[in-house]
Formats: C-alpha cells, sequence, structure tokens
C-alpha cells in the first residue's frame, strides 16, 4: 500500500458556481468596494488604511503587482487600483504560519487544499526545514539554514547542477546580489518568470529595434492618435492603465482593442476617482473591438498591412516614407512579402469580417502615432516572435516610433520583472556584463549560458540539478506540464524557496527542502537601525524608489539582499573576492555597485532619491537603433499555423479578476460573470452543443500533443463569447495540459495560449 504523497495539482473539489451576465465595463464603486473588503479579510482597518496610503506614494512603497508606471502627479486619494489592493491584501495579512502550524499539518494534508486555500493560510513566519524522508516542516535558525545550503551546493560536482531562480517581485538590489552570488559560485543557470512571459518581447525588439523594452513613457498616452491592444486584458492585468486610455480617449485618439474575448476594461471604464465614475457613467474604450481567434494575431496584422498598401495602390498616403528611407532597413524584401500574401486566407484564419478589418486599416492609414500594446496572448504563442515583429513593422511602416504619442508597448505583468533582466538575472548574460562583474569584483564568472525555465525543468527530469532555488515566486504552479514539473522537482536533493506566503511550490519538494521566510514590499525594511529602501523598474523602464512602511509580523524575517548577502558568506566563505558584509549594511552600497557595472545608473543613489525616480536610457524612444544593422529592421516572416484537428479545441490559459500570476486573491472573475469556482471551460455554445456536451455539464480536459496524455479532470462547460472551436480555462489549473515541448520558436517561452485539447465526460468520484 503505497503512502500518499503530497499532490502537485489543485485537488477536483467543485464549489457553487453562480453565472451571471458578463461585465462590458470595468472599475467603478465595485472595484473600491471590492479592494476594501479584500483589506478588511486580511487585517485590522488601521493597518489596512495605513498600507493602502502609502502604496504607490512618492515617499511610500511600489505595488508589488503589475509593472504598469505610475503617473508623476500621484492621487492623494488613492494611486492604487482594485488589484492593487488585494496584492497588498495578500502581502500584509495578519495570518503568520509558524512551525507549530507545520507540525499538525503535512506536506501531503496541506495538499489536498486548492491553491486559494492554500495561499489564505497565510505568511510564513520563520525559517522552515523538511528533513530526507518527513513530510512536516520543521523550525531551522537562519545559519542552520545556510549551513545546510552551502552543504548541498559544495556536494554537487558542477555548479551548472544548481538553479537560481528568479520571480519579478525582486527588489533591483537583491537581483544583483543574487545574481553576483551564483555567477561567483559559479553558473549562469537563472531562469526566471520573464523566461515565461515576455521573453518573446524581449527577442524580437531586439533584434528589430536593439533593446528588449518598450519604447513608450506614460505621457506618450497624452500625444497619441491611435492606441493598438493586443492579446492583453489590462482591466484585471493592469488595471491603472485604463486611466491612461481613458485620458487618451478624451485627448481624441481611438483604440483597437484584439481579443479573443470581450473583455469588460477594453470595452468600457467607470474611473472611481471621477464624478463620471462614482455615477457609474459609461465611458467607452475600444472604437473597434476584433474578436479574433486564439493565435492568429500574426494573419490579421499581415492582413492590415496588405491592405494599406492596396490604399498606397490607389494613390493614398499612408507610409511614412521619410522615416522608412532615413532610419529603416529591409522595407522592399517585407514590402514585397506583404503584398504577395492571399488576403482571402488571412481572413480565413482570423474568422474576421472584411468591413471591420477594413475598418481598422482605415483608422492605421489616418494616424501617425500610434501606439502598440500587447501580452501574454502574443507572447505565448509558437510564432510570438515573428508575430511581434509583425506589430513593429507596421509600427514602422507608420514612422510610429521615437516620436511622442507613438511607439512599443509591452506591458510588463510582474512589477519588477523588468528590472531583474536589466540587473543581470538573465541565463544568457552578454560579455560586456560579465567583464564588469569581472573588473568590479575580481572573480572570473563564468561564461557558458545557462538553463531558461523550460531547459531547467528538463535537467531536473533528467536528474542532473541536485539544488533547485527559488527567490519567490510559485514555481511549481506557474510552469507548465505540472505533472512533469513536479516530478523533476522532487529529483532534486535539496530544493530551497525564498518566500512571503505558503504556496503549492512549497508542498513539491526535492528530497530535503527549506523555505526562507523574506520581508514584503511593504514591510518595513531596517538594517543597522536604519531604515533602507528598494527599487524597482516599471514597464517603462522608470527607476523609482519603494519604502515599506508596516512593521514586519515576525522578527526571524530578512530582507533579500541581507539574505543573499548572508547566504553568499555561508556558501563562498573567505574565497569569495566579493565584500558582501559591506554590500548589506546599506543598499547605498549595493547601488553603487550596480552604478559600476550596469550602463544607465550614473548617480544611482542620487537620483533615486528624486520624487519618481529616473529613467534609463532607451535607444528606440529617441530614434536611435542600436541592433546589429544600427537601423530599425524590417523583418519578413511567413505564418505556419497547425490547424487543430476535427473535435479538438484552442485552449488558452487566463487570469481570473481575482488573480494575479499564480496567487489567488478571490474565487470570482466579476467581469466575465464567474462567481466562486476556478474549474470552469468558457466554450462557446455551439462547440458543446458540436461535440455532445450540455451547458454545465462537467467534462475532463485531454491533451495529446507531443505523444502524451495529459488530463486535466473536472472542469464545468460556461457557454461564453468566444470564436468556435476556441476556448479559455484558468491557470493554474489548467497548467497540466501545457506540454513542456511546445515553446515559442526562438524565446523557448511555453505556450500556454495555444493548447490543443479535447473534452471527454467527467465521472463524479461517489465517496463511500
Ligand atoms: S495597475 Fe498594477 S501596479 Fe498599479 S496598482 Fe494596479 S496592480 Fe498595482
Amino acid at each position: 500500500m503505497s503512502t500518499p504523497k503530497p499532490s502537485a495539482e489543485n485537488p477536483v473539489k467543485f464549489r457553487k458556481l453562480k453565472l451571471t451576465a458578463p461585465k462590458t465595463t470595468a472599475a467603478g464603486i465595485p472595484a473600491v468596494i471590492s479592494a476594501l473588503h479584500h483589506i478588511w479579510n486580511e487585517m485590522s482597518l488601521a493597518r489596512g488604511m495605513k498600507a493602502l496610503a502609502a502604496l504607490n506614494q512618492k515617499e511610500g512603497y511600489d505595488c508589488p503587482g503589475c509593472a504598469w508606471p505610475d503617473p508623476s502627479h500621484r492621487s492623494k486619494i488613492a494611486e492604487y487600483c482594485e488589484n492593487g489592493a488585494k496584492a497588498i491584501a495578500e502581502e500584509a495579512t495578519e495570518k503568520v504560519l509558524f512551525a507549530p502550524f507545520f507540525s499538525t499539518n503535512s506536506l501531503t494534508q496541506l495538499s489536498q487544499l486548492d491553491d486559494y486555500d492554500l495561499g489564505k493560510k497565510g505568511r510564513i513566519g520563520e525559517p522552515l526545514y523538511k528533513p530526507s524522508g518527513a513530510d512536516h516542516y520543521q523550525a531551522i535558525s537562519w545559519s542552520e539554514a545556510y549551513q545546510t545550503i552551502a552543504r548541498h551546493l559544495h556536494a554537487l560536482p558542477h555548479p551548472d547542477e544548481a538553479v537560481f531562480y528568479t520571480s519579478g517581485r525582486t527588489s533591483n538590489e537583491a537581483a544583483f546580489l543574487y545574481q553576483l552570488f551564483v555567477r561567483e559560485f559559479g553558473t549562469n543557470n537563472l531562469p526566471d518568470c520573464s523566461n515565461m512571459c515576455h521573453e518573446s518581447s524581449g527577442v524580437a525588439l531586439s533584434e528589430s529595434l536593439g533593446i528588449g523594452k518598450g519604447s513608450v513613457t506614460l505621457e506618450d498616452f497624452q500625444h497619441t492618435e491611435l492606441i493598438l491592444i493586443l492579446g492583453q486584458n489590462p482591466g484585471t492585468n493592469h488595471p491603472r492603465m485604463l486611466t491612461a486610455l481613458q485620458q487618451a480617449k478624451r485627448k481624441g485618439a481611438k483604440i483597437i482593442a484584439i481579443n479573443p474575448l470581450k473583455e469588460a476594461g477594453l470595452m468600457g471604464f467607470r474611473n472611481p476617482q471621477t464624478v463620471e465614475g462614482v455615477l457609474a457613467l459609461n465611458e467607452d474604450l475600444a472604437d473597434l473591438y476584433l474578436q479574433i481567434r486564439i493565435g492568429t494575431d500574426m494573419a490579421l496584422i499581415q492582413w492590415i498591412c496588405a491592405l494599406l498598401f492596396q490604399k498606397e495602390q490607389y494613390g493614398e498616403q499612408v507610409a511614412d516614407q521619410a522615416f522608412i528611407q532615413e532610419k529603416t532597413k529591409g522595407f522592399e524584401a517585407w514590402a514585397n512579402h506583404i503584398q504577395q500574401l492571399d488576403i482571402a486566407s488571412l481572413q480565413a484564419i482570423t474568422g474576421l469580417h472584411e468591413e471591420e478589418v477594413s475598418q481598422a486599416a482605415d483608422l492605421i492609414a489616418g494616424s501617425n502615432r500610434i501606439i502598440a500594446c500587447w501580452a501574454m496572448g502574443l507572447t505565448q504563442q509558437v510564432q510570438a516572435v515573428d508575430t511581434i515583429r509583425e506589430v513593429v513593422n507596421l509600427l514602422l511602416y507608420k514612422g510610429s516610433i521615437g516620436k511622442p504619442g507613438a511607439g512599443t508597448c509591452p506591458v510588463r505583468g510582474h512589477s519588477n520583472v523588468q528590472g531583474d533582466r536589466t540587473m543581470g538575472i538573465y541565463e544568457k548574460p552578454s560579455a560586456a556584463f560579465l567583464q564588469s562583474l569581472e573588473q568590479q569584483f575580481g572573480f572570473i564568472p563564468p561564461g557558458k549560458y545557462g538553463y531558461d525555465v523550460v531547459e531547467s525543468i528538463y535537467a531536473m527530469e533528467k536528474g542532473e540539478v541536485g539544488v533547485f532555488m527559488a527567490m519567490g515566486g510559485n514555481f511549481l504552479s506557474a510552469t507548465p506540464d505540472t505533472a512533469r514539473t513536479a516530478a523533476a522537482l522532487q529529483r532534486c536533493k535539496l530544493t530551497v524557496q525564498i518566500s512571503t506566503k505558503l504556496n503549492r511550490s512549497h508542498l513539491i519538494t526535492g528530497e530535503e527542502a527549506l523555505i526562507l521566510p523574506v520581508l514584503a514590499r511593504s514591510d518595513q525594511d531596517v538594517v543597522n537601525g536604519k531604515v533602507q529602501f528598494i527599487s524597482c523598474e516599471n514597464s517603462m523602464g522608470i527607476v523609482h524608489a519603494s519604502k515599506g512602511i508596516l512593521a514586519p509580523l515576525s522578527k526571524q524575517l530578512k530582507s533579500e539582499p541581507v539574505l543573499v548577502a548572508e547566504l553568499a558568506q555561508a556558501v563562498l566563505g573567505s574565497k569569495s573576492k566579493v565584500n558582501w558584509a559591506h554590500l548589506a549594511t546599506h543598499y547605498d552600497h549595493i547601488r553603487d555597485a550596480i552604478e559600476s557595472c550596469i550602463p544607465g545608473f550614473s548617480e544611482y543613489n542620487k537620483r533615486v532619491r528624486e520624487p519618481g525616480g529616473f529613467a534609463l536610457p532607451n535607444g528606440p524612444r529617441e530614434g536611435i537603433f542600436t541592433n546589429t544593422a544600427q537601423k530599425a529592421l524590417f523583418q519578413v516572416a511567413k505564418l505556419q499555423l497547425s490547424p487543430p484537428e476535427p473535435g479538438q479545441l484552442v485552449m488558452m490559459t487566463i487570469r481570473s479578476h481575482d488573480q494575479f500570476n499564480t496567487t489567488l486573491y478571490g474565487l470570482h472573475d466579476r467581469y466575465r460573470g464567474i462567481f466562486n469556482e476556478r474549474r470552469v471551460l468558457m466554450i462557446n455554445q455551439a462547440d458543446i452543443d458540436a461535440l455532445g456536451f450540455q451547458a454545465g455539464d462537467k467534462v475532463n480536459l485531454i491533451g495529446q500533443e507531443f505523444g502524451t496524455r495529459r488530463e486535466a479532470k473536472g472542469f464545468i462547460l460556461v457557454p461564453y463569447d468566444i470564436p468556435q472551436g476556441n476556448c479559455a480555462s484558468y491557470f493554474p489549473e489548467a497548467n497540466v495540459l501545457v506540454p513542456l515541448e511546445k515553446t515559442a520558436r526562438k524565446s523557448n517561452t511555453p505556450v500556454s495560449k495555444h493548447v490543443l485539447i479535447t473534452l471527454e465526460p467527467f465521472q463524479e468520484v461517489v465517496e463511500v
């Protein structure tokens, strides 16, 4: 009789699903009520109001949610959105877990909770250790924890048998020290959550424009004529973006939304900080909504470009010839390619009507200041890099880069994911960066590229990784192919999670496991009696300070920078060339080191103290392109789509409105009218009928790609306005279906937005 083991997947447990009509407008007073409700549920009103009052304020701390920038003029009432408040409710909760909780709750028992109930258990209050063969965590001192890690790392035949993952909440200071420690230890195995989100943007933009970041600033939304929003749901994932869209609209800009789902935050906005918003007066957003089939954005952009060339042939002036001549390369090849495309087949692929796409072409032809915004709907596709390059081609054709009101805007989903990459958290470091580390610190960092996220899982699966460490995040639940990733993690000798809150990655461990609890963004961070601040880089390349203000709820918590410095000393010992103790005494020392190694950070300590911080250099923003061509590059991309087999559906994994990455704030998806249940599949009624099911039926979702059967049991069919043949379900529950082998070309980003599935009836397990 086998001993029960912790479950990597959420148990199949149905709640009382309630459905209402989806919303057509986002935010409003309901958002305020929801925000306060979440705060109220997690802490005292005094602590809650103190936390909210400092959120995103210049003397306060940066929201640990998404990376949407703060305006120069901060609202004194509330410079945050509903989901920002939920993020604070989550991390500033007064529920704290210590060893006694874990002595009565085994890993196996805890894994029977779903991710919502698990996350609601609270913060981790002290360092915890799971010995080999044990099913319970126990208390451990910090020094013993460091010694345990040192013992395992020194026992490895080669530093490349250790993997050091980073989640996007990690500050610049912690990220810089973490990569420095890992490189002095001897490996570039620095996968990060960017590998799973905007890596495709980084690859495409670096090739086309010379920098892997967006070129626009928040100010550009005040000067733009047209905003394209592709594969993004800002109402839930970047809510304060709606204010920028509202302001742009009020200045006459138009918006084209391109998304398989009709998302409330793309259709309308009630800004609760305006009279109209409080009075629930609608403010429409999208002027044109293209409800495209999943993963066909490239076909649409090519179709639009073909129509624009047709307009040119009829004598209309569409292209910015001066910009093309002066600033770009490769136009002819691209123009020839586009004009040879068969528009009818592009139409068939997208499922859109000619009239609506012609309307889009008219709007684009008539605009010279265009901003293109995008997110995971583009980046987590097989041809993600090509699609983003095609979006850039369109902007170059219109001369819409390097001037006010125009440019690229990949909207980052995690507060400092861009900053971490800038700090050197990257498995493919540049030679120049490694050289600067050698010059500054006197050790020779490894040159061989490391593993990204997917490669790390393959290596663990092959038993080639002895130690896995994660700085924040929830690696197991965020990654694809959950069952495989779980088995891979369990092959490690030691797994270390540096965390604030309990999550499923704490339950699926190596032979031995450690949880090291750290301060959260809102916690006050005092080192040597001095209150410290950290810094982050938002989606538009602005580096700004963040100073926590809440009293930590446990004296055993450490800040990430101090933890990394102490761990490095314990592991590297006297052999280290880095003065870790000095760096950890005051974060100004860390910033001085960053200034000496990374371009764009001159006078870092002075400029980061200026209200609002400072902008990092961004060539394309100035119309300067530092790629190999020293010109903005038109690139030809051939569409290669593999249509689903009969009976197969194309599924995309999405977030609910009560969710941030794998953190579940609640069980509702208010805008989509889905309440109190996450095991749902949003599917077109015509597909439900065609597949012989009824609305409300419980089914299993089956994937068969790459010769492996993957099963996600127990999902309720919810009829939804989504193109036929397409469907959507929430992650992390559906991540078990995302094949590890299915990644975006060139960026190796898991393709979570195009998973081929079939449905099978679900057999209710009758408890006897
Ligand atoms: S928009 Fe993003 S960064 Fe701003 S408050 Fe909301 S979640 Fe936080």
